[in-house]
């Protein structure tokens, strides 16, 4: 069997930024309004801090107001709700990112509800959540990952009506919104997790297979279905002595060599989700402030 394709998320995550800078440009001369977005980092983890800056570098590349508040690790629950409280006040703001994970003891959550539904672009409050989980598309923010990977898996495979779609991790930032984006593009969904019985063999009857789990190359090439679509959301530092001492290197939850060999297309890692993460979010913080100019 030949080779699956790679799915460029760069370049498609390319084609979304086009769009949206097309589309800031058109609203701040039509309405005045600028797309503004915060992004708010506690703590010095190391991975968010990539993150977060390039996030910001993409939103002034968008033509966006960019502001990160950077926070020290010891911040107080109640000054962390205070400047959320405070973001949400602004109108040059539309979109608030809270930067996950939070240093304990924070408990993300609690702040997550107070971030304003209408500028909740991660999609991570209740409101936006239940609005996914109820299907009601048109007024909710989808999560960044889940709906970057729905665009990966639609360029892959057009037609999802009655596919069979195995999403392995149940997380409300990735597994279950990804389940639902699936199940209202009328799959057939099953999720997995840690206490899934055979998982390799429920892997193999996915003609979508989703992996949001956190292990490095979990997925091996017998879990694909000849033909499935498999989507690496993964994201894994490992050590990679070949690059020399103590150096690391990114991997996937999936296999992605073995995986190549049995599906008809898979994502890379980097290069994968993880671009289109990040335009998903320029996309959320347009269609914020397009709403705020009315
Ligand atoms: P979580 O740790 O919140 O969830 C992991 C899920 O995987 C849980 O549901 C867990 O099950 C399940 N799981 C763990 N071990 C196994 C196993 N052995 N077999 C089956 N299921 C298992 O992680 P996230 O959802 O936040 O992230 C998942 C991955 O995606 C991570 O690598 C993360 O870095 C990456 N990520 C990538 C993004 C991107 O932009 N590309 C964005 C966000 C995340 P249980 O619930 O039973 O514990």
């Amino acid at each position: 069997m030949s080779q699956a394709t790679i799915i460029d998320g760069k370049a498609a995550a390319a084609a979304v930024i086009d769009t949206v800078k097309a589309g800031a440009a058109a609203l701040e001369a039509r309405t005045g309004v600028r797309p503004g977005l915060a992004v708010v980092i506690v703590g010095e983890d190391p991975a968010s801090q990539v993150y977060v800056a390039s996030k910001g570098r993409m939103a002034e590349a968008c033509g966006f107001k960019s502001v990160k508040h950077a926070l020290p690790a010891d911040t107080a629950q109640a000054e962390l709700a205070a400047l959320v409280a405070s973001l949400n006040a602004d109108p040059t703001i539309h979109g608030i990112l809270l930067q996950l994970p939070l240093p304990k003891p924070l408990d993300p959550l609690p702040i997550i509800a107070t971030i304003a539904p209408e500028k909740d672009v991660d999609g991570l409050n209740e409101v936006n959540a239940g609005r996914v989980a109820l299907g009601d598309f048109g007024r909710a923010f989808v999560p960044c990952t889940p709906a970057g990977s729905m665009v990966l898996i639609r360029s892959a495979m057009p037609d999802l009506r009655g596919r069979h779609a195995v999403v392995v991790g149940r997380s409300n930032l990735v597994g279950k919104p990804i389940a639902a984006l699936l199940l209202a593009a009328d799959c057939t969904v099953t999720i997995a997790h840690s206490r899934t019985r055979d998982l390799p063999a429920l892997c193999r009857t996915a003609d979508v297979l989703v992996a949001a789990v956190g292990r490095p190359e979990m997925v091996k090439a017998d879990w694909v279905k000849p033909g499935a679509v498999v989507i690496d959301v993964g994201i894994n530092r490992v050590p990679a002595p070949e690059k020399g001492e103590g150096k690391t290197r990114l991997v996937g939850d999936v296999d992605l060599d073995g995986a190549r060999a049995n599906a008809a297309a898979v994502t890379p890692v980097p290069g994968g989700v993880g671009p289109m993460t990040i335009a998903m979010l320029m996309e959320n913080t347009l269609v914020a402030a397009t709403r705020a100019a009315g």
